[in-house]
């Protein structure tokens, strides 16, 4: 998980503010000092940091947080609106060419996740405006990058362009160009050559195909993992290209966090997006807001909700609300409710987007294990239609019909409905506007 060490400390550091009565000066001084060693140990540029506190400590000054009411508070706040800038502010979108095609032209050293995240962008685009991008094979210098390019693009049936290794990439370039001008593609995506670090000889090469492409996005692929490394790279792909944007990848991975807060503060240039595993799916947009919040362990609910949105049905979320309401929420809803969220991904990494949960230590007792959900499930497929529809029929007898019909321990039934039976008391409550059974349930 990224972030776990900085939101602890960062988190520890404001508990042990908000637990004082009055917060003094000497107070502030020594969040101020926590701060910015939880900022140097997570890997941030070191010119950064102190700007960053300087900064912080200016505006808690010019706003007389200490003589105001909730100064812990006021400081959480522009700590969060201090971080919230310093990544950027608001989410910077793609560059976009007024003519087809928009060619975005992927860089970055080898393993940092390039072909990867041409792949994962192509989806994006294809998903998000039903694009018809087109790859093009710049990488002759590994016979592999093909194959590995053709084969993450078979995945989601996006067309390659390619001549093998034995021909410029820059012609290369100028071809494949020629062929998505004929096809009507509205992206082209050049994969380029990667080095292990940068190199004259490379980075000759990206600048012919630069200006010969004249890309309107040059998107730096860097590894959050390799932290300042992250950010050096980023600075001198910068200097030679002039970048527009960045991706960094391997967020899920434990990275400290230094390579996701220092890249714009260093190189002036956005992240546009984040690569969060493996799958072609994991790229999200970067929004600094979120990862504020997400790095200062106060969730990441908007990230939660659109998720929701992406794969709830509506129509059977609403029809669920309505029953719940009614209390006629039955086993079958619960079902329905279990599959779209299984949808959402590991339960792991969507609790970790509610406020409190990310370093909440009760998370780590917690089984989160799949085989949960699918034991169940099979408690509720040993039910009759009858008792899936009258939950509160379960009694005893029926109850030890179907730990024997689910081949589950009997306590494992009973807990199972009792949780039932609160989380439809629990969404009585909320759907009838009284908010405090969900309180409760967040610790509020
Ligand atoms: P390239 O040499 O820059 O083209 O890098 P690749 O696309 O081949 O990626 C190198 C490795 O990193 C591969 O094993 C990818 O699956 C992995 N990878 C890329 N992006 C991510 C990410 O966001 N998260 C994780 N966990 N792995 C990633």
């Amino acid at each position: 998980m990224a972030f776990e060490g900085l939101t602890e400390r960062l988190q520890k550091a404001m508990e042990k503010l908000r637990r004082k009565p009055k917060v003094t000066e000497a107070d502030l001084r020594e969040t101020m000092r926590e701060i910015r060693l939880a900022l140097l140990e997570a890997d941030v540029n070191f010119k950064v940091v102190k700007d960053f506190v300087k900064t912080v400590r200016e505006k808690a000054a010019g706003a007389e947080v200490l003589k105001g009411l909730n100064p812990a508070q006021q400081i959480v706040k522009i700590v969060n609106d201090e971080l919230t800038e310093m990544m950027g502010e608001t989410a910077t979108p793609l560059n976009k060419s007024a003519h087809i095609p928009t060619v975005i032209m992927m860089v970055g050293l080898q393993g940092a996740g390039k072909t990867t995240t041409a792949g994962k962008l192509a989806k994006h685009l294809k998903k998000e405006e039903n694009a018809r991008p087109l790859f093009i094979a710049a990488d002759v210098y590994r016979p592999a990058a093909i194959t590995q390019l053709q084969q993450v693009a078979a995945s989601i049936d996006v067309p390659v362009f390619e001549m093998g290794t034995d021909v410029d990439p820059v012609e290369i370039v100028r071809q494949g160009m020629e062929v998505a001008k004929e096809k009507h593609n509205d992206y082209v995506i050049i994969d380029t050559a990667g080095r292990l670090q940068i190199d004259e000889q490379l980075m000759e090469e990206l600048a012919k195909i630069k200006e010969l492409a004249k890309p309107d996005e040059i998107l730096l692929v860097v590894d959050a993992m390799t932290g300042q490394n992250a950010v050096n790279t980023a600075q001198g792909f910068d200097d030679q290209l002039d970048i527009t944007g960045v991706v960094l990848t391997k967020l899920d991975g434990d990275t400290r966090g230094g390579a996701a807060m220092s890249i714009r503060a260093v190189t002036g240039k956005p992240i546009k997006f984040v690569g969060e595993g493996e799958k072609m799916d994991n790229l999200d947009v970067f929004h600094p807001d979120r990862m504020a919040s997400r790095i200062l362990g106060m969730g990441d609910m908007m990230t939660l909700i659109e998720k929701a949105q992406e794969n709830f049905d509506q129509e059977q979320a609403t029809q669920a609300m309505a029953k719940m309401k009614e209390n006629s929420f039955d086993f079958n809803d619960f079902l329905d409710q279990m599959d779209q969220i299984t949808k959402m991904g590991p339960l792991e990494d969507l609790l970790k987007m509610m406020p409190g949960m990310a370093n909440n230590p009760a998370l780590q007792n917690i089984n989160l294990d799949p085989k949960q959900f699918a034991h169940i499930k099979a408690i509720i497929y040993s039910m009759t239609p009858e008792e899936r529809e009258n939950p509160d029929m379960m009694n005893p007898s029926r109850r030890r019909r179907l730990a024997a019909g689910s081949g589950r321990p009997i306590v494992e039934v009973n807990r199972m409905i009792k949780q039932f039976n609160q989380m439809r008391k629990m969404m009585r409550q909320v759907t009838n506007g009284n908010l405090s059974g969900m309180e409760n349930l967040m610790g509020g």
